[in-house]
């Protein structure tokens, strides 16, 4: 199977050139040139598969050009019930009370306590193994521009894998206290966290510069080294997402929740749109999806592209409790749009030219249709998000984050509007202990004590949960890296942490 850029049809890699480039040459994303087709039998035979016996059969039929030992190595080495606390990582809570009935999927079991664990925990795997296949011999290194989860959960990926180093910035003082300790207490020989001053933004246009630059370019060649992203437009963080869907919906035919063969919605809270699109690959592959409810926080444009066909990212951007979703440009959005457009490459070249220069773009009735057919958007904002986990935590028994609590709101909007009362997959995206300060406060009406670790102890406390035990040990672990710079000086930060500044 070959994949195609967005943005040029007439461009065609690999699997492997796909995972180890990122991106195309001219800015587009790359996208499988055809889907794998499974009937429901084939469904069926995965039903008696764990997690990483229907991983290595999906994801096997997308990495042509990866041996079945290859993607056996990599899945066994990424799924183990010592990395996600047990021998499924993608368990389901379910709420079932009166009309509400809701499967969560908590796809936070993992190393860093998100999502993210569930694609960053394969992508070294699946990259060191494309870099061999493409660029023998070279070694990646791994620049990320965070907001918080994904830095963490992709240093704590490829710590200490052979062939990659990694270094990843972060704005001082734009992250959460837990996701700052996570990372300025990283282990590993081959990783290193640099804070700037600046915001998110100022990161990652630092970080777009760095791997555009000749000089630095020419430099790591002469060191038989090479840029290479672990961002999430990259395919190989895209397709493990895609199995957790069939999974979970072979564990619910075997926990009884539903027949085979049964429709099921899905919602999730969405930024990037990287989760949400997984799940529409799914549908478009044989799995029987009615609609997905793309969930917003106050940043809302895609809510505001699904009500109107009008994309707009000129607008204000909030500061909220959910902050993984805090994101204007969905970027994985432009995957969807060649898929619904026809695969008209021509079409979403324009519309993300259109973006770029305008920051505006209106797509036409044909995309409009097909959009509304399967997406359906709406938002909560922090008040609301604060009062659902207080509610589902008082009424259900259920601890959840804030970004899945802007799922499970969203998808209340969405029954009560439609009346469709299909068995819906909520994901469940974060540990409530990542966000402590928000979930404690939505939960108690006593004053919150000072300190992150007081939180976190308070929280467990008052609700009987346990800590990730990932999250306990930063307590007392050693801060490894301080070191702050300003945003003109990360170029020279990049070649002396490479130590090839010469
Ligand atoms: C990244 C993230 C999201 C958003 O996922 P996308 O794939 O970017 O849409 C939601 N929740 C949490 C906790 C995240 O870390």
């Amino acid at each position: 199977m070959n994949y195609n850029s967005t943005r040029d049809k007439s461009k065609v890699v690999s699997a492997s050139q796909a995972i180890a480039q990122g991106i195309s040459e001219e800015g587009g994303l790359f996208v499988p040139q055809q889907l794998p087709k499974y009937t429901m039998d084939d469904i069926k035979a995965m039903l008696s598969a764990d997690y990483r016996g229907r991983a290595k059969k999906i994801m096997g039929d997308f990495l042509s050009d990866f041996t079945a030992e290859e993607i056996e190595e990599s899945v066994n080495a990424a799924y183990t019930a010592e990395k996600f606390g047990g021998e499924n990582p993608a368990p389901i809570s379910y709420i079932e009370s009166g009309d509400k009935k809701m499967a969560l999927l908590e796809l936070w079991h993992g190393p860093t306590c998100a999502f993210k664990d569930m694609a960053l925990q394969i992508l070294p795997h699946l990259l060191t193994k494309s870099v061999k296949k493409t660029y023998n011999g070279k070694e990646a290194v791994i620049l990320v521009a965070t907001s918080g989860d994904t830095g963490k959960a992709a240093l704590e990926g490829f710590k200490d894998v052979d062939g990659t180093k990694i270094m990843v910035f972060y704005p001082t003082g734009g992250v959460s206290p837990m996701q700052k300790r996570q990372m300025a207490t990283q282990k590993g020989d081959n990783v290193s966290v640099v804070a700037i001053r600046g915001n998110f933004d100022d990161a990652q246009t630092g970080v777009k510069k760095i791997f555009t630059n000749n000089e630095i370019k020419q430099r790591l060649a002469e060191n038989n080294m090479l840029f290479s992203s672990a961002n999430s437009i990259n395919w190989g963080r895209l397709l493990p997402q895609i199995v957790y869907y069939f999974s979970a919906y072979c564990d619910m035919v075997n926990e009884g929740r539903i027949a085979l063969g049964d429709k099921i919605n899905v919602c999730v809270p969405t930024g990037n749109f990287g989760n949400i699109l997984a799940s529409f690959y799914a549908m478009n592959m044989g799995l029987p999806v009615g609609r997905f409810i793309c969930a917003s926080n106050s940043n809302n444009v895609l809510t505001d592209f699904i009500k109107t066909g009008t994309y707009d990212k000129k607008r204000k951007f909030f500061t909220t409790i959910s902050p993984s979703m805090d994101i204007l440009v969905s970027s994985n959005l432009e995957r969807l749009l060649y898929h619904i457009s026809g695969e008209n490459a021509e079409k979403v070249a324009e519309l993300m030219n259109a973006l770029n220069t305008e920051g505006v773009y209106t797509v036409d009735d044909e995309i409009k249709e097909k959009l509304n057919k399967y997406f359906w958007g709406g938002y909560c904002d922090d008040d609301n998000t604060q009062k659902t986990i207080g509610d589902l935590y008082k009424n259900e028994n259920y601890l959840a984050d804030t970004h899945t609590a802007v799922a499970v709101n969203v998808y209340e909007q969405y029954a009560k509007e439609t009346g469709d009362m299909t068995p819906v997959v909520i994901a469940s995206t974060a540990s409530p202990y990542k966000f402590a300060k928000a979930v404690l406060a939505s939960v108690t009406d006593e004053a919150l004590p000072e300190d992150e670790f007081s939180m976190v102890d308070e929280l467990s406390a008052k609700t009987g949960t346990a800590v990730p035990a990932p999250l306990a040990s930063l307590k007392d672990a050693e801060e490894r890296f301080s070191f702050v710079c300003d945003v003109d000086e990360m170029p020279q930060t990049v070649l002396s942490g490479l130590s090839i500044n010469g």
